[in-house]
């Protein structure tokens, strides 16, 4: 990256009310058949738009043809059955009904390949794609087959691999796996989470790096993190062997959260996409308030390696909000990259 702190989004963005229902998440499609074929690259090419109008350095998709995070990808797997719905408890954190896994998991055909083409012919910028991680994959569905949590992991780790390296071949720069669970489940990351990861990236030629964050700013996730305490440690559990790992990047979330900043020093040498935009609330941050996110995160990432981003996604805010902060996000950037050229 030539770029001194290129921003860049932690995935999701709105969708056009045309598309789907705003300010939800699951949200059904509004078009079908061809005209939503069409309808998604539409809001693509908006999505793109409004990241370039706001500056944003490295683009992505906003994931715009996705349902959810998670659903969409699994959605195109042979072996889950969709109305076969069972309920567990999502994170241990909140019930949500979820396909079953019904037997040996496999991409017939690549997921978002055809997506990434279309959006590596709209710019000449980098760009960052999106995947599920395999221990979340594993925590959103329940498994009737495989009766192993570390065992299908490792399945959809081989799947994600498949994929990951066709999007490679499609142009895509970035290569990033969303794992909210490695927030939750540390013992299972220590002991496989982080493995299924490095399988999952194993020969893909292109940067890759993995999203660990709190969660949307859905009810469920801000209940949850009432009942953290005042410091957020969770990080400390899982970043020493994330630090030893093959892994680019890490994606973490820093504005307004407990973190302490220098547990990032755990991970020195890997480059950190720092979250310096709350998606938790509809209050635009102001440049200001993101620089100094980003000034606090460079005592413990250099400057070279330390890549503004958001918090999370951005699907369930308004897209007036969402613009807001990608150009706070831009701008704070802009500050900080100043005072590094004095
Ligand atoms: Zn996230």
């Amino acid at each position: 990256m030539k770029t001194l702190l290129p921003t860049s989004t932690a995935g999701s963005l709105p969708k056009p009310a045309w598309l789907a229902q705003p300010e939800t998440l699951w949200s059904p499609w509004k078009l079908q058949d061809e005209e939503l074929a069409e309808g998604k690259r539409d809001a693509l090419r908006v999505s793109l738009h409004d990241q370039q109008r706001a500056g944003i350095d490295i683009v992505s998709d906003g994931e715009q043809t996705r349902q959810h995070f998670v659903t969409t990808f699994i959605e195109h797997l042979s072996g889950v059955d969709f109305e076969q719905r069972e309920i567990v408890k999502i994170r241990d954190r909140y019930d949500a009904s979820v396909p079953s896994v019904v037997g040996p998991v496999a991409r017939e055909k690549p997921v978002f390949v055809e997506d990434a083409k279309f959006l590596r012919q709209q710019t000449d910028q980098p760009i960052k794609w999106a995947l599920p991680g395999p221990m979340t994959m594993v925590d959103t569905l329940f498994d009737g087959h495989y009766k192993s949590r570390e065992k299908l992991a490792w399945e959809f780790a081989k799947i994600l691999n498949q994929e990951a390296r066709d999007l490679a071949a499609a142009g895509v720069d970035i290569i990033q796996f969303d794992e909210p669970a490695f927030n939750v489940f540390f013992d299972e990351v220590n002991d496989w989470g982080i493995a299924a990861l490095e399988k999952a990236i194993e020969g893909v030629e292109c940067e890759t790096g993995v999203h660990i964050c709190y969660g949307y700013g859905i009810k469920a996730n801000t209940d949850w993190k009432k009942t953290l305490g005042s410091e957020w440690r969770q990080y400390e559990e899982i970043f020493p062997k994330l630090q030893a790992s093959n892994i680019d990047i890490v994606s973490l979330e820093c504005q307004n959260s407990h973190v302490p900043m220098e547990l990032i020093e755990l991970i020195r040498g890997k480059k950190v996409m720092v979250g310096a935009i709350d998606v938790a609330t509809n209050t635009i941050e102001t440049p200001e308030e993101v620089a100094a996110t980003l000034r606090k995160a460079l005592k413990f990432v250099d400057a070279d390696k330390l890549y503004p981003c958001t918090n999370c996604g951005m699907t369930p805010l308004s897209r007036q909000i969402a613009q807001g902060k990608l150009k706070a996000l831009s701008a704070g950037a802009a500050i900080l990259r100043d005072e590094l050229a004095r």
